[in-house]
């Protein structure tokens, strides 16, 4: 399985460690061909509307959004996440996602930069010690539809969730070491598509 990173802004060589930690050898990736290539992508952590510039700059905007829709694996941490959310809220005037996840997502909804905190979280499917997580200026999650599910939450706002084949996190995995949440990416989430797709 070839597993991409976005590597248009963010914290790309923190996820390549990540999934590398999970036996996974994962790609920068930024050009057309490549994403075409990948089977499964990360999107990092960094700043949304930049992504999505760079995203429509590199010629890659639709591509990714056509391959999210089409049951590519993506996993999107912190502003990853706003990037595969499906509505957004405080976002920049003419700020685009990619789409995906049928949910709602508020943007810098913890607070500003100086408001970023570290929690243990109860992560539903990772069912050892509670995951440390990281949140930087990070987004929570509004509202889901039915077809959403729930993993982590902070004082009731849902941090980490998943639609089929696509998981996303308001927090940085990558950031910790504790690489639990890659794992469960690659070995759950992209293996449940995986067998899926060979039906
Ligand atoms: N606040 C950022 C955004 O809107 C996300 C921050 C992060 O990824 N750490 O994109």
């Amino acid at each position: 399985m070839k597993v991409g990173v976005l590597a248009l802004q963010g914290d790309v060589r923190e996820h390549i460690r990540s999934l590398g930690d999970c036996g996974v050898i994962a790609t920068p990736v930024r050009r057309p061909s490549e994403i075409e290539e990948v089977d499964a992508l990360v999107i990092p952590g960094g700043e949304s509307t930049t992504i999505a510039k760079l995203a429509r700059s590199f010629g890659v905007f639709d591509l990714i959004a056509r391959r999210i829709s089409e049951g590519m694996p993506t996993y999107g941490s912190c502003a990853g996440m706003i990037l595969i959310a499906n509505t957004i809220l405080d976002a920049m005037e003419g700020q685009e996602t990619f789409g995906g996840i049928n949910a709602v997502v508020r943007r810098n909804a913890f607070g500003r930069q100086v408001d970023s905190f570290e929690a243990d979280l109860h992560f539903d499917g990772i069912t050892e010690a509670p995951l440390r997580a990281i949140f930087i200026r990070a987004p929570w999650v509004e509202s889901v539809g039915n077809e959403v599910e729930v993993l982590a939450s902070v004082d009731g706002h849902p941090v980490a969730i998943r639609q089929g084949n696509l998981l996303a996190t308001s927090f940085h995995p990558e950031l910790t070491g504790d690489n639990r949440v890659h794992r469960y990416f690659v070995d759950t989430v992209c293996k449940e598509a995986m067998k899926i797709g060979s039906r």
